[in-house]
């Protein structure tokens, strides 16, 4: 008998069907992964096994935890079940614990209401979880609230409060989704550790999580199981054409084709620097004197994790927040600093694409008004029917037929509210589109639909994309160049093919490394580096990266390195050339 077993389960809301017949188990100990696109069906899936369903879900089919019915089982036996047989870890920390407790009184109520310890036997436990899941200074954090740590210290949290009890079975549910990539492989080896017997159901969008971590896995699309496997197998020989596209989509597209940039220089950015005033006095540099040279035509990804300032560079590159110090020429002319003062004709040369497309757009517009909506302001002299063809020509573009045009932007799923952003920021032929994030929020098939988009429409108008992302994976799919940024500073850049084959900064070593790759046989997702990224309200003495550099040497500490040259790429590190 496997521990968990899910036999035909259908979950659906007032006719319309969220899981449909899904069936599949897990042994004591064993490892499974779930994965899915969004709307799949993988978190009602798991809310089910935890009966945790809504009473509007409509329910059928069974769930057997050892042996016993969870579907239709009462409070109470659901209640003994929960935490101490079966644990959730959520994606996001903070909704899952009180902010009002501190996190040992949240993690002691857990061992009392269970009738598992009290009084100081519970306190020594959760401390000694707390360090178990790595917290430092479990003894301080016992009596911190969860809004006094980072994101991946309150995920460290969560997993201590989910193993607590000792639990047969954890769910993790995109546990680590809303983290950095370097903080993401530090809670997955984790994970792996400390659970040791119990039994892992781990649902994810991404399959190079899995690949890595999952003895089996299962493939869900729109409710249904479509295969599933040992993971290896599935990996090696997917029998599924949904799975064949999730694995597609993972691995990227390698057979891009960029057209060489033109040797002239179309933007020139030099020793940009953005401050913002925190809490009315501090301030905060989250930009300190970034240089950025770019060719007509050429495609420059800007790389980092949160807090390393490539959002506002790309602000202030825009003139969204107005540079404290530097310049951006654009074709020999120097721009003003903020966007109010630029012309017009500068205004619309440099444009923006956002990663939630459909908050940018206005939502009482339909589809035509908004791609036409630039035209209304920069070209003024293109009469009804000019303007009409072109929004039709370029909604053909962007891969939307006629049907869309009367639609609302909330009608519209996030690729295509992402196609009609892109079909916006393209109306006026810009020179260069700045695309900040723009594919994050997308499922992986259809982020590959829309970097083929923007792949081809560059090849047809020969415009420059500075594209700003946290993903390797895409940087690699559509830069001609990478800019690695950590901390405001950009700490390496190189050609893409470069970067990638033999990155020379310790930062970009750590990223490339912990990227989870689509392979059980190199499956990435490697922890190099410890900790988080420190505030850049306080940023480190000397190398910024030191705190959390595995080769810091005294000299790192008191001597700030520049950025040099070293082989055929710009690094700032005093090592390079050694490491
Ligand atoms: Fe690491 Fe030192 Fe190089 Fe900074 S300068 S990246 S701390 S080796």
């Amino acid at each position: 008998m496997s521990l968990l077993e899910i036999d035909n389960l259908s979950v659906g809301y007032g006719g319309q069907t969220a899981v449909d017949g899904v069936s599949f188990a897990i042994g004591a100990g064993e490892s499974v992964g779930l994965v899915g696109e969004s709307g799949s069906g993988k978190s009602q899936t798991a809310l089910a096994v935890l009966g945790l369903l809504p009473a509007t879900a409509e329910v059928r089919g069974s769930v057997r935890f050892a042996g016993e019915e969870i579907l239709g089982a009462t409070e109470s036996a659901l209640d003994a079940l929960r935490a101490t047989r079966i644990a959730m870890v959520f994606q996001d920390p903070m909704q899952a614990l009180n902010p009002y407790r501190s996190i040992g009184s949240q993690l002691g109520r857990i061992l009392a209401h269970h009738g598992l310890a009290a009084g100081s036997a519970a306190r020594e436990r959760v401390i000694a979880m707390l360090e178990r899941v790595g917290l430092p200074d479990a003894q301080r954090q016992y009596r911190a609230y969860p809004h006094e740590l980072s994101g991946g210290m309150r995920q460290r949290v969560m997993i201590a409060s989910a193993l607590l009890c000792e639990p047969e079975l954890l769910i993790a549910d995109e546990p680590t989704t809303a983290l950095d990539v370097t903080v993401q492989a530090q809670i997955l080896d984790l994970l792996e550790v400390l659970r040791q017997d119990t039994a892992l159901l781990l649902i994810t969008h991404d399959l190079g999580v899995i690949a890595g971590r999952c003895e089996r896995m299962v493939v869900l699309d729109k409710g249904r199981v479509v295969e599933q496997g040992a993971t290896r197998d599935v990996f090696e020989a997917p029998a599924h054409e949904h799975t064949r596209a999730l694995l597609e989509a993972a691995r990227g597209d390698r057979d891009i084709s960029l057209e060489p940039p033109a040797p002239e220089t179309c933007l020139d950015v030099s020793g940009a620097r953005v401050e913002y005033t925190v809490a009315g006095r501090q301030r905060l540099s989250a930009v300190r004197g970034v240089d950025m040279d770019v060719r007509a035509g050429e495609n420059v990804a800007i790389v980092g994790e949160s807090g390393s300032g490539k959002s506002s560079f790309a602000r202030g590159l825009l003139g969204l927040v107005p540079l404290r110090e530097g310049r951006v020429r654009f074709r020999g002319a120097e721009l003003p600093r903020d966007l109010d003062d630029r012309p017009r004709g500068q205004r619309a040369a440099l444009q923006l694409v956002f990663q939630d497309a459909a908050a940018s757009l206005n939502p009482q517009m339909r589809v035509a008004d908004l791609v036409a909506e630039p035209l209304g302001i920069h070209r003024k002299n293109l009469d009804g029917d000019a303007r009409r063809a072109r929004v039709a020509a370029m909604l053909e573009k962007v891969g939307l037929g006629i049907e869309h045009l009367d639609r609302y932007p909330h009608e519209l799923s996030g690729g295509q509210a992402q196609r009609v952003a892109i079909a916006r920021a393209l109306m006026l032929e810009p020179d260069v589109l700045v695309c900040d994030e723009a594919v994050a929020a997308l499922d992986g098939t259809v982020r590959e639909r829309i970097l083929e988009l923007l792949r081809r429409q560059q090849r047809e108008g020969g415009f420059t994309i500075i594209f700003i992302t946290h993903d390797l994976t895409v940087a690699r799919e559509i830069s001609h160049r990478v800019i690695v940024m950590y901390l405001g500073e950009t700490v390496e850049q190189a050609a893409t093919d470069d970067l990638f084959a033999s990155p020379a900064h310790p930062y970009t070593k750590a990223l490339l490394r912990a990227a989870p790759a689509p392979d059980p046989a190199n499956p990435g997702g490697k922890t190099s580096v410890s900790g988080e990224t420190p505030s850049p309200l306080q940023p480190p003495s000397g190398c910024a990266f030191h705190p959390r550099c595995p080769h810091a040497r005294e000299r790192c500490r008191d001597e700030a390195p520049q950025l040099r040259e070293v082989g055929r790429s710009l690094v700032r590190c005093h090592f390079a050339e050694e490491l």
